[in-house]
């Protein structure tokens, strides 16, 4: 035990005076989860709170990667470790389902599909004192952005007062969801058996969770990464209908190009444009749906993606589609890491039976989507005029190790041409 030595601590200190663990059994009563059960009474809550330990039926705690600032926070006395949110007026702005996905145990396993209402439906379990968090909030928005203002400029887009404002504006809806595990469904969507997706979470994240190896009863994990955004044009409970028409992009982040416009890659060009055909989408009568997923540079993040940004512009003979992905591997050691396993599970959560046109090449997230169970009609893809001269690597690359194109794949002569450019200007 740690003895309050100072009578000076600040209150996070006289909170810690035991170290709290929590990798034994908490008390009677606590609601178990079924995960996938037909309601929400029967699924129980998931209850991540690290204020009362004995009531937790989780390993991990709610807001992701930010799970680590909140501890900075209560370890500089900025915050109680007391504190539990007051959820007056946070409901959401529309109801999201139920849908019958949602109780189809293997079809939603990455995130939780009652996160955005635990404060109705499970008003009993708050008021009998447990901490339970949304994990899962939904409002509107403005969204406005430069390519759409020039779109409307060109004539391709018409403000109507609905959909799209006279000053550029997109009206959306959207949600953002934090990461809720379902650990036996995740092992059986990677194929491993659940005892090794356990030690090896344990072990890869330098032991950071012991109730993954010692809490086998605990099923459901709140790891600390990043969430997703969904960002609907139009309404929503349109995208569970599958005969009102779905335009539709799965985007994993790329801060480099959506934010900054860095011209090696195609990702804030595809963005926009997914973003310009689920307003025009919307506007004739369908609907629109951006799903947008922190798994910065294929997820394995910045520092690793600028590594093979300079062995890409160094190697000898330059910058070239048929060295792209070997050149991400010798620093990675894999291509990708992004795995589009989990990437459906957003869309069941909608209610996603079909998708009519969907916005994207990757043959990967296809696959993904139309093994979950998606019906998907028409791929678009994205115009050439909008790849930046320096992405004609990726996209080569990309389309050569089978994205879709309506147009030529790229042959091995054709990728072994230096089109990237050099690191001096
Ligand atoms: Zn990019």
């Amino acid at each position: 035990m740690v003895t309050e030595s100072k009578a000076t601590a600040v209150p996070a200190q006289k909170a810690s005076r035991h170290i709290r663990l929590t990798s034994h059994a908490g008390a009677p009563g606590v609601p178990a989860i079924h995960w996938g059960a037909p309601t929400a009474a029967e699924r129980a809550p998931v209850i991540g709170t690290t204020t009362t330990r004995a009531h937790r039926n989780v390993i991990g705690t709610h807001s992701g990667s930010y799970s680590v600032y909140r501890a900075l926070a209560v370890a500089a006395g900025a915050l109680s470790p007391e504190h539990r949110a007051d959820l007056t007026n946070t409901a959401p702005t529309d109801v999201i389902g139920p849908y019958p996905q949602w109780s189809q145990p293997d079809t939603i396993v990455g995130l939780d599909p009652w996160g955005a209402m635990v404060a109705d439906v499970f008003a009993t379990e708050l008021a009998a004192g447990y901490d339970i968090r949304p994990s899962i909030a939904v409002t509107k928005a403005h969204v406005m952005l430069p390519e759409i203002a020039t779109a409307i400029a060109a004539g391709r887009l018409r403000p109507d007062g609905h959909v799209l404002l006279k000053n550029g504006a997109a009206l959306v809806t959207k949600a953002a969801i934090e990461p809720v595990w379902y650990l036996p469904g995740l092992a059986a969507r990677f194929g491993c058996t659940e005892a090794t997706l356990r030690r090896v979470l344990f072990e890869e994240t330098g032991g950071m969770y012991p109730e993954l190896v010692t809490r086998g009863d605990l099923e459901v994990f709140l790891p600390p990464i990043g969430g997703q955004t969904v960002y609907i044009f139009g309404t929503p409970r349109d995208l569970a209908d599958p005969t009102i028409e779905l335009t539709a992009r799965v985007h994993d982040e790329c801060n480099g190009s959506d934010v900054f416009g860095s011209d090696i890659c195609t990702c804030r060009p595809y963005l926009t444009h997914a973003i310009e055909e689920c307003i025009l989408g919307a506007q004739r009568g369908g609907v629109g749906l951006v799903a947008y997923s922190r798994k910065e540079g294929r997820a394995l993040g910045e520092v690793t993606k600028f590594l093979v940004y300079n062995a890409r512009k160094r190697q000898h003979g330059g910058d070239t589609a048929d060295q792209y992905f070997a050149r991400t591997e010798c620093v990675a050691g894999v291509q990708d890491m992004r795995f589009q396993e989990l990437m459906p599970d957003v869309l069941h959560w909608l209610g996603i039976r079909k998708i009519h046109r969907l916005v994207s090449m990757s043959n990967m997230k296809f696959d993904a989507i139309v093994g979950s169970g998606i019906e998907v009609g028409e791929r678009v893809n994205l115009p050439e005029q909008l790849i930046p001269a320096d992405a004609r690597v990726e996209i080569d690359a990309k389309m050569a190790a089978g994205y879709f194109t309506p147009g030529p794949v790229p042959d091995a002569d054709e990728l072994r041409i230096a089109k990237g450019r050099g690191l001096t200007p």
